[in-house]
């Protein structure tokens, strides 16, 4: 597991982040990290539901959509885990 996490870590340090932007009715925009079938999240300001706009930053390629749609999940989870324990750390 240790040495998978690794090679996903380098094919996404490798490529541009798959990072999204959300717009909800009232105008907010939320920035996700989310799997290229997401299209809706809800607003964390307002619950309402917040739809993917064309985010400015462009993507040459697509590994979300296409060949790593679990490694992308793995690689969430593992960064979900890192974020965790450097707010525990410090
Ligand atoms: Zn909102």
């Amino acid at each position: 597991m240790r040495h998978l996490r690794k090679i996903i870590r380098s094919i996404f340090l490798s490529i541009n982040m798959p990072l999204y932007d959300f717009k909800c009715e009232k105008g907010h925009i939320v920035e996700r990290l989310v799997d290229n079938s997401i299209h809706q999240v809800n607003c964390p300001e307002c619950t309402n539901q917040a739809f993917r706009i064309i985010s400015s930053i462009n993507f040459s390629l697509d590994p979300i959509s296409g060949d790593f749609p679990k490694a992308t999940k793995n690689w969430a989870k593992w960064r979900q885990v890192k974020i965790a324990e450097e707010r525990k750390t410090g």
